[in-house]
């Protein structure tokens, strides 16, 4: 099997400046661990943070894809979600396997942004991320 990458272009550059920016500069910044962001077809920019209590959380990811949703917003083109690790240096992490059934349900076509190294990233196609998914009943 063959995994789609490639390089990042400009606007996923600044999707990932803009998450990890929104990540170092929020005000609750102890609350949230993660922020996702996608960019839109159109070329627009949707960000969400997951959420967090003492017997749960929702990862980032879907309340991403639950604002373009409800807003009617154009289709996915790109993902990212970053965190800051334990010296709160910001890192661009790959989305858990909820994540990526759920990428790959709204978002087929679309890519999503890994890391290479601590600073260098690659966009992987998320139909690629989580593959055989037609074979799921009622995919
Ligand atoms: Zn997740």
């Amino acid at each position: 099997m063959r995994i789609r990458v490639r390089q990042l272009d400009e606007p996923e550059m600044a999707l990932v400046e803009q998450v990890v920016d929104t990540l170092i500069d929020h005000p609750r910044i102890g609350d949230i661990a993660v922020v996702s962001g996608a960019l839109l077809k159109d070329g627009s920019t949707e960000l969400s943070a997951d959420v967090r209590s003492r017997k749960a959380w929702t990862c980032a990811e879907p309340g991403l894809m639950a604002r373009i949703l409800t807003n009617d917003l154009p289709p996915v083109r790109t993902v990212v979600a970053a965190c800051l690790d334990r010296r709160g240096s910001p890192r661009v992490i790959s989305p858990c396997g909820s994540c990526r059934e759920m990428l790959r349900r709204w978002a087929p076509d679309g890519w999503v942004i890994v890391s290479e190294s601590n600073d260098s990233w690659m966009a992987v196609s998320i139909e690629d991320l989580f593959p055989f998914y037609e074979m799921w009943p009622g995919a």
